[in-house]
């Protein structure tokens, strides 16, 4: 079975193992530079951000993290682990730069004007890996919390699903926003596939390593 971290330095950490364990994956912690070097795969999990980021400078793992992103570790980011892997930050509290990897233009909670949290159905073919399975053509169930979107995305990103929302203006229009992309070996949603039983996401990250 591959060994998938679980980046653990604040967050929901423990959702993600459960559901790395129960897809069959082996799963450890990443607090050290030395847990991050003995993993097939990584997760950044949802919590705070800035947080994060300030927690992965004192614990020295930047650079670590960078050097492995570059070098092709499968990983996953969600909500704020989406915000850590976007090449740049609008709405980015002061001095919150982000570890990168991923080119787009991500807004941090971007939803929160209209609603903080939510859950929805989400019509994502592109998060349902097994075309032939009775499951491809049904609705995944996404919940997001004061989550980012992605306000742009560059030619190399695949956008994995989007939400209709509000457009704020007078006339009640939806615009898409990504919710779900990919880019090589790096995948990143602005909702949380751990809190809900849906495995698609963990799975997509899963299948990249068979
Ligand atoms: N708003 C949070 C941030 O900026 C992300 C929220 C989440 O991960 N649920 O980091």
């Amino acid at each position: 079975a591959p060994t998938v971290g679980v980046l653990s330095l604040q967050g929901d950490v423990a959702e993600h193992v459960r559901m790395l364990e129960h897809l069959g994956a082996r799963t450890v912690r990443v607090r050290r530079p030395e847990e991050l070097a003995r993993v097939d795969a990584l997760v950044l999990p949802g919590g705070e951000s800035t947080t994060i980021e300030k927690l992965l400078r004192a614990f020295d793992l930047v650079e670590p993290l960078q050097d492995a992103l570059r070098a092709g570790l499968p990983t996953l980011g969600t909500c704020a682990g989406m915000i850590l892997l976007a090449d740049e930050i609008l709405d980015a509290a002061p001095g919150q730069r982000g570890v990168g990897g991923i080119d787009m233009v991500v807004r941090r909670n971007a939803f929160g004007r209209q609603v903080d949290s939510f859950e929805m159905s989400l019509a994502a073919p592109g998060l349902l890996p097994d075309v032939d399975s009775d499951d491809a053509d049904r609705p995944l169930r996404a919940v997001f919390i004061r989550a980012p979107w992605a306000e742009s995305v560059g030619d190399g990103v695949e956008v994995l699903a989007t939400v209709a929302v509000d457009d704020g203006g007078d006339h009640g229009e939806a615009v898409e926003r990504i919710v779900a992309v990919r880019q090589g070996s790096l995948i990143a949603t602005a909702f949380h596939p751990e809190t809900t039983s849906e495995p698609f996401v963990h799975r997509l990250l899963l299948n990249s390593l068979s």
